[in-house]
């Protein structure tokens, strides 16, 4: 059996709302023989999905020996409450957590309750360490003091999290929102085209740089809306495709 060197678990979405942040970030599989690890969880809405998706992928919950969180925010981590293993974080965002930074910084996103449940699971990580065999973190600091990905190496992929929240952004070389550092955060897009060609977004589909160096979404990658509204008529569907909208 020939595993996927990633999965996609629920892609991003890259949709903005008036009445505040969607959160529906990209959960990312990744399963060696002997090892599963689960970059980034979602949200509080995700949970269903989640878990019937890790189910139809053939692995329950049980099943994943490692939780790498991107980042300590409610969007990417709030279900590792579901999951009875390790939670990784690196080391600069663990701190901003437990020693309550994100106040100072006031970053209002930072699920402050999950903490104390968290704490003995937690390991910490620093750049460029081995996770699993050719995958290692890449710390992409800005977003929040510790904002981390995960290359894997030899395919170029990049899991960039928030350091990359979409396609749009990436292309205008304009930097997430930063509650650490917009200045840290301006040479991220440099090292992440110099390490990766591929990149998995915080929060849209997984793309490919062009030679032009502009994003291109992967094939296999649409994602379909209902907005419900009239109640006259079915819900509007809207269509994110891998190049435009319907
Ligand atoms: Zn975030």
């Amino acid at each position: 059996v020939t595993l996927a060197p990633y999965e996609i678990v629920l892609p991003g979405v890259p949709v903005a709302s008036r009445r505040g942040a969607l959160g529906w970030c990209s959960v990312v599989l990744l399963r060696r023989p002997g090892r599963t690890v689960l970059f980034d969880t979602g949200s509080f809405g995700d949970r269903r999905l989640l878990l019937d998706r890790l189910a139809e992928l053939g692995v329950p919950t049980g099943k994943i020996d490692l939780v790498f969180g991107s980042h300590f925010h409610f969007d990417h981590v709030a279900n590792a409450e579901l999951l009875d293993c390790p939670l990784a974080l690196s080391a600069p965002e663990w701190r901003y957590a437990e020693e309550g930074g994100y106040v100072a910084a006031n970053d209002p996103f930072v699920p402050r309750a999950l903490i104390p449940f968290v704490r003995e699971r937690i390991v910490t990580f620093t750049d460029w360490e081995e996770v699993l065999p050719g995958v290692r973190t890449v710390l992409l600091p800005g977003h929040t003091p510790g904002t981390c990905g995960l290359l894997l190496v030899d395919d170029g992929v990049l899991l960039a999290s928030d350091a990359v929240k979409n396609a749009w952004d990436f292309e205008r070389g304009e930097p997430p929102p930063s509650f650490f550092s917009r200045e840290r955060a301006a040479p991220n897009y440099r090292r992440i085209r110099d390490l990766a060609s591929i990149i998995v977004p915080g929060h849209d589909r997984a793309f490919e740089i062009g030679d032009d160096g502009s994003p291109r979404y992967l094939k296999g990658s649409a994602i379909d809306l209902e907005l419900y509204g009239d109640p006259r008529s079915p819900p509007r569907q809207l269509r994110l495709t891998e190049e435009t909208y319907d």
